[in-house]
């Protein structure tokens, strides 16, 4: 299992087949959207843009059917789908004046 950092609105739970389904976590609504998902696998940050989430248009919170997490893991693991790199920088919290 590959972990998705904090930030990507993670969510382990099975997409909901109904889209007008109220979010788990609020009274927003889900809408279908392709959403670009930041994943660790040991150490390594891998980035997978087009995934087809269900997005709450108020919370903002993240859900995937099972496919796409299996889908997910599966090009984690890999390197066959990649399309190009990026270069990502890297800071330490600390309060800035
Ligand atoms: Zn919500």
């Amino acid at each position: 299992m590959f972990e998705l950092s904090p930030s990507t609105g993670y969510n382990a739970l099975a997409m909901k087949k109904n889209v007008k389904e109220p979010c788990d976590f609020c009274d927003g609504r889900l809408e279908p959207r392709h959403v670009t998902v930041d994943c660790r696998r040991g150490g390594a940050l891998k980035v997978i843009e087009h995934v087809p989430a269900l997005v709450c248009n108020h919370c903002g919170e993240r859900y995937y059917s099972a496919t796409t997490m299996k889908t997910m893991e599966a090009i984690a693991k890999g390197d066959r789908t990649r399309k190009r790199f990026i270069r990502v920088p890297v800071s330490k919290f600390e309060v800035v004046a």
